[in-house]
């Protein structure tokens, strides 16, 4: 009779995905990306809500973004978990190359005809499992995929102040209120610095180290937040960035590029986009394809690549949108095309092996262990680990959860076998498509099922 009672009991626990145990309460998940956050910014200035994060939760020495280092392509391989060249947003400048036309970054926000190209974002997947999905800010929150929109999305205005320290904590305050009153599952929160700061003033400016110690103020905030809405037994936060920045070389230090200077660009290419920081693209026009190619191989301090040609580590050949010939510059060097108009003092697109485009990794709450320094390890592995706190069956990703699920505490149960077929390195290009996450407190069904057989049995004895 007792043991009728338990298997009954499990049973509905099971059938109805409650947590077997009032111990592992549902967690949720926060997001936060500070766009620009170069591995090493918080060594040079006193950040003392970062130093007592890592003692804390986890701190990762550092994190490789995907190539091409720019907000738009590395934010969304975070929240896909895929290589760029698979969710095909290939610039922060939204691009056709047969109509000319281009549209910056902030403009790119609303349309899903830019960012849905049949890879799912994780809001969208997790919202297929039942959870409450929201993005504040973060690129591609704000469009729809296969018709889909995010339940809650809020996209910055063009000339949306990125340093206002006030809204920054109005924004925190509003994504606690989401997660303590409205039982939101999932928020990615996005801020522009350090970016805007490290563009106009340089990396290794008094101003760019201001803006890290705003930064650590907020996380100070947000886990005053978080303390204040009774969320730490149930509020896992991950602190990321997209790529890192490094200081533009300027006459009459080196000889910047003026790529005109080696090819005429009206004659040989008929769309390109440059003057973009180290990163360029470039359609040769018919029947030049060789003669653009030779006299860009012939410019000093850049790297041209023929698609097919691109190395496998880039992820990037296999791209549908991206034009027939890329152009990376060497570390510093910005690639302008006709003229040096160029204003920036800082900026990023460079090779993603460059320590000067890593950037950081931060996690805590309770899943998380303290004072935890994990390897660097790639970008693209941040989006198994977000679905295993989540509980998620993850869509076909590259990334590996073998890589990050150390970080997490040894209570949690683990899967029986890793997922992925793919490598563990960050040049993992096999595709893992599951299975869920080894049922960490949720049951899956098969068990619920055995259950019920053994129940009828016992009921029948
Ligand atoms: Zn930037």
């Amino acid at each position: 009779m007792r043991l009728e009672l338990f298997l009954v009991a499990t049973a509905v626990i099971c059938a109805t995905g409650k947590p077997l145990s009032e111990a592992a309460p549902k967690t949720k998940l926060l997001l936060i990306s500070f766009d620009g956050f170069r591995w090493d910014y918080d060594q040079d200035v006193e950040t003392p809500n970062l130093d007592q994060l890592a003692v804390d939760g986890v701190k990762a020495k550092y994190i490789t973004p995907p190539m091409l280092t720019m907000t738009s392509p590395s934010h969304f391989t975070t929240i896909t978990g895929r290589w760029v060249e698979d969710h095909d947003v290939v610039h922060n400048m939204m691009y056709d190359a047969k109509t000319n036309l281009k549209l910056p970054h902030k403009l790119t926000m609303t349309k899903s005809a830019w960012w849905d190209n049949g890879v799912l974002p994780l809001w969208i997947t997790a919202q297929n499992q039942g959870l409450k999905t929201a993005s504040f800010h973060y690129p591609g929150g704000g469009v729809s995929y296969g018709g889909q929109a995010v339940h809650r999305a809020l996209v910055e205005d063009v000339n949306h102040p990125d340093d206002n320290e006030t809204e920054w904590r109005q924004n925190i305050d509003m994504v606690m209120s989401w997660f303590s009153e409205e039982d939101f599952d999932l928020v990615t929160l996005y801020y522009g610095e350090p970016d805007s700061v490290g563009h106009a003033k340089g990396p290794e400016t008094p101003e760019r180290r201001d803006i890290i110690r705003q930064i650590d103020r907020t996380i100070g905030y947000l886990r005053e937040a978080i303390n204040h809405h009774g969320l730490n037994d149930t509020l896992n936060v991950i602190i990321t960035s997209d790529h890192g920045m490094t200081t533009i070389k300027k006459r009459p230090k080196v000889e910047e590029i003026v790529l005109n200077k080696y090819l005429n660009l009206l004659t040989l290419a008929s769309f390109e986009i440059l003057d973009y920081g180290g990163f360029g693209i470039l359609t040769p026009r018919p029947g030049k394809e060789q003669e653009a190619f030779d006299a860009l191989s012939n410019a000093p301090n850049l790297t041209v690549y023929r698609k097919h040609e691109i190395p496998e580590s880039f992820h990037l050949a296999k791209s549908k949108r991206l034009p027939p010939l890329v152009v990376v510059a060497d570390l510093g060097f910005n690639l302008n095309s006709r003229f040096i108009v160029y204003v920036n003092k800082g900026d990023h697109g460079f090779h993603n092996g460059e320590m000067d485009m890593k950037t950081i990794f931060r996690a805590f709450g309770p899943n998380f262990k303290k004072d935890f320094l994990a390897e660097p390890f790639d970008s693209i592995h941040i989006y198994p680990l977000m679905c295993k706190l989540l509980e998620i069956q993850p869509a076909p990703h590259n990334g590996s959860l073998a890589v990050t699920e150390d970080m997490l505490l040894p209570a949690v149960p683990r899967p029986t076998s890793e997922p992925t077929t793919g490598p563990t390195t960050g040049q993992a290009t096999v595709l893992t498509t599951g299975p869920p996450n080894g049922g960490w407190r949720r049951c899956s069904a098969s068990v619920a099922l055995l259950l019920a057989a053994l129940l009828s049995v016992f009921t029948v004895m």
